[in-house]
């Protein structure tokens, strides 16, 4: 007894989730739970991180994708799966090459005064400094990482793989190196794939530009939204079946500005119906007329440096920058009376994914995979069902589609930040050799001179591989035959292309096996007016902030409230109140039952012969929320898997159950009711930590860990609770239903008609229902409790009740005589205000059940509930008028 008044003393009146995060989580750590082993009895279950960007420290996105993670480990864990969840981070290629020359540039230094060795270590510096910060973050999160098999994707393991991969697609003719048309970002300095374009929608101009006929005969015009771009130009072409220019096909012009002579050609690909249906034809800077181009076997002739200024071949213009080029090309051309007009044109231009700059379509010699046999099983796995893509209605048939029509992946880049190229040139004879290190002897001449390829991969081509290199691909190791292939990918949709369509074909092809049975794509998190978040916009928020400020389950349980499946949030900050406000719930709870409790273990299930008609509504509907709550897991439903437990908590347990309970715990009350209640309500209390620890890991176990047994460990391992079909109880839950509803009905005539709370009411009822009657003559000590009540009497339908409020519950009349608790006048005016409501409703009802287009067009459930709700509102009017009657 001493001892629980000593803990009685120390429950802290409000929740502190400081003290109570960082010291759970280093317990777990130390506890080893996050562990995973090989272990042939268990079922494995995993998940690989997509690995954030040493880029930058994490953001509010990374919070919500990682938490996603985790409630999936955690309800695994749980569930007795050995959970390995893979963590690490990415080189990140372009991006980290990007901030790291940026923080020179403020030096006024570039990556070429440091050199390529001094470079790449100052970049390494920085990853060390980011990697750790990302760390620190996601356990702050309370992510379940196994943090003993943190990768990094330019780690030794890691890059082995990448060589191995890069040979033995080379080595099978998949990977080329060719003079092709690619993306290029004149301020990276690098080539670019498709997916790094970003499309803008932009107003800009068409200039229509004379090119004269060599002959003398007049001129062809051409419409071109790049102007200097003409420098290159090689041809004119127009439609073979174009009537217009059919006569001049095989003659020449000569290129303004240029005075070059160029040929007029005739190609199916151009549109007539485009500007004047001649179009100009520049090989070297446009994929449309590069195809041209080796059709007619023209000349390429490149105009640009590689940072987007002109070179020589562009004689007067050269060292321009493309768009003072492009003004002066344009100026010259007025000049010369070769503009004949210019027009506002919109247009969807290229930009750099990384770094916002137009791109320009430039042709450069880079390597490339071809893609179009990899894609064929990553679309078989998707179509048979093997691979499940989350929300499929949203994100399938993009999946499908770009893998239908890709096209060949350029995964060269001019930089130095990466896995280097491995092929070898042999300084003699030219030879080209792929190979983990540099060889020996040249096989065609045994030279022993060589040069490396200066280019590094795109930095993809390592984060396509992360499923199975993490688990030691090449090497054919246990934990790869165990943990591979991985359960879910949980990603943002934004990187389906770049990474997770790329991954499903690397398994495929290097494993034979996709690489995770599910993926999920969560929504992207925006401002709270729908904006994207971004350091330009000043509109982030910082996750560490957040924790610090509310808590990481006040992030946690906000961030997935908000969420419904696959959709984007708009979020801001005050929303995490909406966190901490439930834990601030939980915790009350918690101190209720903890200030009522002297014996925490008692089995609930000793008590079944004191089980009220309470106890047995709170046992089965807590067997319906924990099966829906895994249900809805197993279903990526999670935002609904966590709104059924909330609402289960909040609004059942604390609402109801806790007040239900109140007075069989006070100290008048029988013993054996006392402690029969007091085990119910710490069984369901348990129970609910267990559902909602995936959501909140630290309250839950803070709680849990204070009323657990003394031979439980800990919430994390402890298994997730099961239902137990029996207890389930759809009477006793309408019979609950029932009383609640009386409950409300006459705490809302109380609270409308200013009923003092301090009174007691008499109720008065008219009913057939001797069942109903019966049931509420039984649990008159709930109404006296919360609606405060002191007496009920049944009263024949003929009697007049006067002076009285009224309510109907399922067809049952309830009076509350108001003589001596308020005043008359009120109440009449009141009904009369509830009798206008009802009728315009009523009256409504009646039009839409008489309109003929809503009978045709809406499912037949729906008219049916609307004729049902109409006869409930009628009858429910006919007795409000009649008691209207009463009182006047
Ligand atoms: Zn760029
Ligand atoms: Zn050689």
């Amino acid at each position: 007894m001493a001892d629980t008044i000593k803990e009685k003393m120390e429950i802290p009146k409000t929740y502190n989730p400081k003290d109570v995060e960082d010291r759970w989580y280093q317990e777990w750590l130390e506890k080893g739970y996050f562990n995973a082993e090989v272990n042939p009895d268990k079922k494995p279950y995993t998940i690989v991180i997509p690995p954030p960007n040493v880029t930058a420290a994490l953001h509010m996105g990374h919070a919500y994708n990682n938490t996603i993670q985790d409630i999936f480990i955690r309800y695994r864990r749980k569930q007795g799966y050995e959970t390995l969840w893979l963590p690490g981070t990415d080189h990140a290629g372009i991006a980290t090459q990007n901030v790291v020359e940026k923080e020179l540039r403020r030096k006024n230094k570039t990556r070429f005064d440091l050199g390529r060795e001094a470079f790449v270590e100052r970049v390494w510096e920085w990853r060390e400094q980011y990697g750790n910060r990302i760390i620190f973050q996601l356990k702050k999160m309370g992510c379940s990482c196994d943090w003993r098999r943190e990768r990094f994707t330019m780690d030794e393991g890691l890059s082995r793989a990448v060589l191995e991969v890069f040979i033995r697609l080379y080595q099978k003719g998949l990977i080329y190196k060719g003079k092709y048309i690619i993306n290029w970002c004149p301020r990276c300095g690098t080539a670019i794939s498709d997916e790094e374009v970003e499309y803008k929608e932009l107003t800009g101009r068409l200039w229509h530009i004379k090119y004269p006929l060599k002959n003398g005969k007049g001129h062809l015009v051409v419409a071109t939204t790049r102007p200097e771009t003409m420098l290159g130009d090689t041809a004119v072409a127009v439609h073979p079946e174009d009537e217009r220019y059919a006569a001049l096909i095989g003659q020449t012009v000569i290129l303004p500005l240029m005075e070059r002579e160029i040929p007029i050609i005739g190609d199916r690909q151009v549109d007539p119906e485009f500007g004047t249906g001649a179009v100009k034809v520049t090989p070297a800077h446009d994929p449309n007329d590069f195809e041209i181009g080796k059709r007619h076997k023209l000349e390429e002739i490149n105009i640009l440096n590689d940072d987007g200024s002109l070179n020589q071949s562009t004689k007067q213009y050269t060292g321009l920058d493309r768009f003072d080029a492009r003004k002066k090309v344009v100026e010259d051309l007025e000049k010369l009376g070769l503009l004949l007009k210019i027009e506002e044109h919109h247009h969807s231009v290229g930009h750099c994914h990384r770094c916002d700059t137009i791109i320009e379509p430039w042709l450069s010699e880079q390597w490339f995979v071809r893609m179009k046999e990899m894609a064929k099983p990553a679309i078989e796995v998707v179509q048979a069902g093997r691979l499940k893509i989350h929300p499929a209605e949203r994100w399938l048939k993009t999946y499908i589609n770009w893998l239908e029509n890709i096209r060949d992946w350029c995964i060269s880049r001019q930089l130095w930040w990466g896995h280097r190229i491995p092929v070898y040139y042999c300084q003699k004879c030219g030879e080209m050799v792929a190979a983990q290190e540099q060889p020996d002897h040249c096989p065609k001449c045994q030279g022993n001179e060589w040069k490396q390829d200066e280019n590094v991969l795109d930095t993809w081509f390592s984060s396509w591989l992360w499923p199975f290199s993490t688990l030691g691909w090449p090497d054919e190791t246990p934990d790869l035959a165990y943990f591979y292939p991985t359960d879910v990918l949980a990603t943002g949709p934004d990187i389906i292309f770049f990474w997770v369509a790329r991954m499903v074909m690397a398994g495929m092809e290097f494993m034979e096996e996709i690489p995770f049975r599910d993926v999920y794509l969560n929504g992207i998190i925006r401002d709270n007016i729908g904006r994207k978040m971004s350091k330009s916009l000043g509109n982030g928020i910082d996750p560490v902030d957040i924790i610090d400020r509310y808590s990481a389950d006040a992030m946690r349980f906000t961030l997935l409230m908000l969420s419904s499946e696959g959709q984007d949030i708009n979020l801001s900050e005050s929303h995490f109140e909406m966190g901490r406000n439930f834990s601030n719930k939980i915790w009350n709870a918690y101190r209720f039952l903890a200030l009522n409790l002297d014996q925490p273990h008692d089995d609930y299930q000793n008590y079944k012969q004191h089980y009220q008609l309470a106890d047995h509504w709170i046992l089965s509907r807590l067997q319906t929320t924990i099966s829906e709550v895994g249900k809805n897991l197993d279903n990526f439903r999670l935002n609904d898997s966590l709104n059924g437990v909330y609402h289960f908590f909040w609004h059942e347990f604390c609402d109801w159950y806790l007040e239900l309970i109140k007075f069989r715990l006070s100290e008048e009350a029988d013993p054996e009711q006392k402690k029969a209640v007091r085990a119910i309500a710490v069984h369901v209390m348990k129970t609910c930590m267990g559902l909602l620890h995936s959501y909140i890991p630290f309250i839950s176990e803070e709680i849990w860990q204070r009323l657990k047994n003394e031979d439980d460990d800990s919430l994390v391992i402890s298994a997730w609770p099961a239902a137990k079909q029996e207890l389930v109880d759809t009477g006793v839950e309408r019979d609950m239903q029932f009383v609640q509803n009386v409950i409300v009905a006459i705490r809302n005539i109380r609270s409308e008609m200013n009923v003092p709370p301090g009174s007691k009411a008499d109720l008065v009822i008219k009913s057939d229902d001797k069942q109903r009657l019966a049931l509420l003559n039984k649990q008159s000590e709930y109404l006296n409790r919360l609606a405060r009540v002191k007496s009920i009497r049944e009263v024949p339908h003929a009697e007049k009740v006067t002076g009285a409020a009224m309510a109907v519950v399922e067809n049952i009349e309830l009076f509350i005589p108001l003589a001596g608790l308020i005043d008359l006048t009120v109440e009449r005016n009141r009904l009369q205000k509830e009798i206008d409501r009802l009728v315009n409703q009523v009256n409504g009802l009646n039009k839409k059940l008489l309109n003929k287009q809503f009978l045709e067009k809406a499912p037949e459930k729906v008219v049916n509930q609307e004729k049902e709700k109409l006869r409930d509102f009628s009858e429910k009017l006919s007795k409000l008028n009649k008691n209207l009657e009463q009182l006047n």
